[in-house]
């Protein structure tokens, strides 16, 4: 038996006049679903912890963000498509405009997207090729829009150091901080690196071509969620299922090169509300032929949460229910299909809390509850009532005869 988990970000709310966007919105096959499956809510980390999505993806897969999870930085560069090794240290890169005179560390950051660049690809490949640090090695890899992540690997490296980005505009690029003295040398050469790097930017063509049309330099790399890759046994490794990530941003693509799984790519899955929901659940369902487990991804839901959009987000949601209609038809004695949200983002409060998610389990035999309806107000009362997202796995390998025995 195959599994295709559908996780909507951010797709559950809290109450707004006795209302969410999910209970509201018209969702015939999601409700066809949940009436189908075993229902229930889920805490993805645990009661009152508020997940980041990256957290919230790693415990819904069952590897636990406590022993896995060690900053932003090493996800966002297998992202971005680095292979990163353990003991390497990793960070999210903003290309930012900085304006002055003197070094780097004089001078103020004026946009911290470079007006928003897209095409940046020159300037990836020239700070790797033109920039040289004394011992250590570093990869930039490029990402999209004014994104990146940057890798060194070496000996003794720290992450215990703090952001080069000051996270505003209007100040001035930090300088790398050792919070410790084992840091020292980590702090060092990534100052190093920030100053050369911004040379190379600062003198490129391609900025110097910018900036005659007006348009601001990306002639700077912020750096910050630094974080030091560790071991994490790869998804097939672990449950002996082959893997497929269909996912349009870059934090699920490297959740799912994290765990070594073949990450789908395509052009259309933007990972915003301009994704094309149709292809990717086609492409889910194609996937279910090579692969053993597919997760598919859908972003937009949590961008309308933090817009505070409760119309927009409704709207999303009824879109991606008309969207997954052929999920509706799969062989459930083939295919244990699983929806949930990876957790909270109410448009009430524009970020993500802990309030749990809904979920639904549909597979030949499971023991489906007198829920109805796919929507945080009903799925208390189903039969799987309230578990953590280090569960999932286990109680889906069990539905798919994949557990094994605990005693004799
Ligand atoms: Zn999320
Ligand atoms: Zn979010």
């Amino acid at each position: 038996m195959k599994v295709l988990m559908l996780i909507v970000d951010g797709m559950a709310d809290r109450s707004v006049s006795g209302k969410t966007p999910l209970d509201s919105a018209k969702t015939t096959n999601l409700d066809f679903l949940a009436e189908k499956g075993i229902n229930g809510i889920m805490d993805t980390i645990a009661p009152g912890i508020r997940p980041g999505s990256d957290t919230a993806h790693l415990a819904i897969l069952g590897y636990d963000p406590l022993k896995y999870y060690t900053g932003r930085g090493p996800i966002e560069a297998c992202g971005a498509g680095i292979e990163v090794k353990p003991g390497d240290i990793a960070f999210r890169v903003n290309f930012g405009t900085v304006e002055g005179k003197g070094c780097v560390f004089d001078k103020v950051v004026v946009d911290r997207r470079a007006g928003r660049i897209q095409d940046k690809q020159v300037l990836v490949e020239a700070v790797n090729r033109e920039v040289r640090i004394d011992g250590v090695e570093f990869i930039l890899g490029n990402a999209s829009g004014h994104r990146a992540a940057l890798v060194f690997r070496g000996e003794n490296l720290s992450d215990r150091i703090t952001d080069s980005d000051p996270k505003k505009v209007g100040e001035k690029v930090k300088r790398v901080k050792a919070l410790d003295s084992e840091a020292e040398f980590t702090a060092k050469i990534v100052n190093e690196f920030i100053e050369r790097s911004h040379e190379v930017l600062d003198s490129h063509p391609f900025n110097e071509e910018r900036a005659k049309h007006g348009m601001l330099k990306a002639n700077v790399l912020l750096l910050r969620g630094v974080g030091k890759a560790v071991h994490v046994p790869s998804f097939e490794d672990r449950y002996g299922m082959k893997m497929a990530v269909i996912a349009g941003t870059t934090l699920i693509k490297g959740i799912g090169r994290l765990l070594k799984a073949d990450v789908i790519e395509n052009e259309r899955f933007t990972g915003s509300r301009d994704t094309d929901l149709e292809l990717k659940v086609k492409t889910a369902v194609e996937s279910l032929e090579t692969h053993d487990f597919v997760l598919l991804h859908i972003k937009a839901p949590d961008e309308f949460g933090h817009d505070g959009d409760f119309e927009g987000k409704k709207e999303f949601i009824e879109k991606i229910d008309s969207a997954i209609k052929p999920l509706t038809e799969l062989d459930f004695s083939k295919v244990c299909l699983v929806v949930l949200a990876d957790h909270t983002t109410p448009v009430s409060v524009k970020d993500h809390t802990a309030d749990p998610v809904p979920l639904t389990i549909v597979c030949e035999g499971v023991r489906s509850d007198e829920v109805e309806k796919f929507s945080e107000f009903h799925a208390y009362r189903g039969g799987l009532c309230r578990i953590r997202g280090m569960d999932l796995m286990n109680i889906v390998l069990d539905l798919i005869g994949k557990a094994k025995k605990y005693g004799a």
